[in-house]
Order: structure tokens, then sequence, then C-alpha cells
């Protein structure tokens, strides 16, 4: 049994929050436009997602904590941040992401979209790490970047410690009256009870190791039923459609369950409703840019060529058919419903 249970596909993550708190800072950080691409190999920019091999992230937790054990394949990060996006990216009956990063200026605390982020999350039964973000921004501030929390908290002096406790504490207290209870990553004995706050500085690119390792210890040991690679259904949920005149409909996809072959046929909606078309090509990222697969594992973000002109839907998921078994298939699809949910204009 104990091997079928390590079969794990690499989390899903998505980050949300009010804007300008710093998401797609975070996620420049993540993509390694600073100390990751100096190390670089491991961290790949896939289509619609960046995704972290094991050894990458077992280096940069290990380099600041020791007694951490990777045992999940990587993280997989959505590119594009927000509730909006995070609402319309579901997999069937939930959301793509199987964990969340909500990012607070910790200076501004809870603001509008911060609580329909965390709306969205209870709605769709997300777990998520808060991220304490632009704590270089308060007074005292001694100079740290590129480095976890940890090794910048130590720099400090007690006038900034006790001035970040009072941010947290208001933002603890904040979460508290929206019911929820969290406190500092570091400061936690029970993860089933606290939602993690992890203090960051995207901008200084300071914490990024602190969340990699919450996200990482999380997944290993609340979401590992959720995370089991299943080869039984191989699924997908559509983020972008192009049209690209003579290669026909493109999909960008993230293929969240299963194994995707060239030549498999997939059901998915359309404006006329579910319909079934077939894989003409798959194109991933390798090391060395869009490569052409015959076939490809979750979790993975892809482009799918689909051999029919059809109008799809976007946000639609793809179910592979298997054994022309289409009803069940179709049915899924039928069901698949918006998120009623309302949010603003404005989720990114
Ligand atoms: P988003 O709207 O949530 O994606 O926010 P952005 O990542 O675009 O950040 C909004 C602004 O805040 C930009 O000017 C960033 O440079 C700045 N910013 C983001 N993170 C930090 C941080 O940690 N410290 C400081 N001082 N500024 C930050």
């Amino acid at each position: 049994m104990e091997t079928t249970k390590k079969n794990l596909r690499e989390p899903i993550v998505c980050v949300l929050g009010h804007v300008d708190h710093g998401k797609t800072t975070l996620l420049d950080d993540i993509r390694g436009t600073t100390v990751a691409k100096k190390e670089a190999g491991g961290i790949t920019q896939k289509i619609g997602a960046t995704e972290i091999d094991k050894n990458t992230l077992e280096t940069n937790i290990k380099n600041y904590f020791k007694n951490i054990q990777v045992t999940i394949p990587g993280l997989l990060f959505i590119d594009t941040p927000g509730h909006v996006a995070f609402a319309n990216m579901r997999s069937m009956g939930g959301a793509l992401a199987d964990i969340a990063i909500l990012v607070i200026d910790v200076n501004e605390g809870l603001k509008p979209q911060t609580i329909e982020s965390i709306d969205v999350l209870k709605k769709y039964k997300t777990p998520f790490i808060i991220a304490a973000n632009k704590i270089d921004m308060i007074p005292y501030f001694v100079s740290s970047k590129d480095t976890s929390f940890k090794e910048t908290l130590s720099k400090q002096r007690k006038e900034y410690v006790d001035f970040l406790d009072e941010k947290i504490y208001k933002i603890i207290n904040d979460l508290y009256v929206k019911g929820i209870s969290s406190d500092r990553y570091d400061r936690i004995t029970d993860f089933t009870k606290s939602f993690a706050i992890v203090p960051i500085s995207a901008k200084l690119n300071i914490g990024v190791p602190d969340i990699l390792m919450v996200l990482t210890g999380l997944a290993q040991r609340f979401l590992e039923e959720h995370i089991q690679f299943e080869s039984k259904s191989t699924r997908g949920s559509v983020i972008e459609i192009k049209k690209e005149g003579s290669l026909g409909t493109t999909l960008d996809t993230i293929l969240y369950q299963g194994v995707l072959h060239k030549g498999d046929k997939i059901a998915l909606n359309t404006i006329a409703g579910p319909a079934v078309t077939k894989v003409k090509a798959i194109i991933a990222t390798g090391k060395k840019g869009m490569v052409e697969k015959e076939s490809i594992k979750s979790a993975a973000g892809i482009r799918i060529l689909i051999t029919d002109k059809l109008d799809v839907l976007s946000g639609t998921s793809i179910i592979a058919i298997k054994g022309g078994k289409t009803d069940a298939a179709f049915n899924e699809l039928i069901n698949e419903s918006k998120p009623d949910i309302k949010l603003s204009e404005n989720g990114i």
C-alpha cells in the first residue's frame, strides 16, 4: 500500500489577494526571476503554470530548514493570480487549485478583495496559507534580501520585531472576525487548527523558502489523499483558448489527473453543448522550449491542439473518453456550472 500511497502528483497552487498586495511580485520570485534563476534547471516555465521540481524544492527548503523531507514530486503554480481566475479554474465540483496562497499587505491588512478571496476559498474548501507581504516597509527594517524570513528576522532589532508583531496580530484579529484562526507559521503547533501566516517581502525575495516549506509540509501532511496520482481517468481544466489559423483551435490546459496521449478522444464543453474531439498534438515546455509530446502525465501545464473546429467554452473541463463511453462525461460537463459567487470585475 505504501508505494501507491506515495504515487503523488504535484499539488496545484494558486495565488490570491487584494490588488497591489504583491501577488505578481511573489509569482515572479517563484518563477525564479531572482535567486532561483541563477540556480536554474529545476524551475520550468510551463504553459499557464510554473513548475518547481522535487530537487529544486528540496534544495531551496533545505538551505534553511534541515528537517524537512520532500515526498511530493514538486509544486505547480498557476501563473494567473487572483480570486476570479481561481474561481474560473475548476476541476469537477471544486477548485482546480489544491492549495492557495492568500497575499495580504502587512501594512494595509484585510481589504475588499482579500475578503472576497477568503469567501471563494471557503466556498471551494481550499486550504490556504497567508503571505503577509511587504515586511520591508515596517519601521526599523534592517536590509536583507534573497533569503528566508527566519534568517531576515534574526538580523532585526527589537523595535522592528515589536512592530512586526503588532501588524501580524492585527491581521490575526481581523481574520478571527472572519472566522479564521491563524498564527505566524513558526508559532503554530497544530496546523489543523490554525492557518499559517508567513511574513515575506516579495520585492526583496524574502520568505519564499518559508512559503515553499509550509506549502510542502501542509501538502504532505494533509493533501496526500487529494493529490494521489490517478491513472484511471484523465482530466484537465482549460484556462485559455486560441484560434491559430491553420493550426486550428489550441487549448491551454492544466492537466490535473491521469495521463493524456496524442490521439486520445476528449469530451469538453462548447457553446453548443458537450462535444467530443481528438487530441491532434500535445505541446509542453521542456528544458529547451516548446516540444511536442506523445503523452503527458499530470499535473502539467500543456497546450492541446484539437482536430475539430469547435467553439470551446472557456474554463471547461476536458475528460478523456475511454472505451467509447461519452454519456457519463457529457453528464458531468452539463453539470459543470459557473461559480455562483459574485465577484468584482477587477479580480487580479
Ligand atoms: P498585485 O496587484 O497583487 O499583483 O501586486 P504587485 O505584485 O503588482 O505589486 C504591487 C506593487 O507593490 C508593485 O509596485 C510592487 O513593486 C510592490 N511590492 C510588491 N511586493 C512588495 C514588497 O514586498 N515590498 C515593497 N516595498 N513593495 C512591494
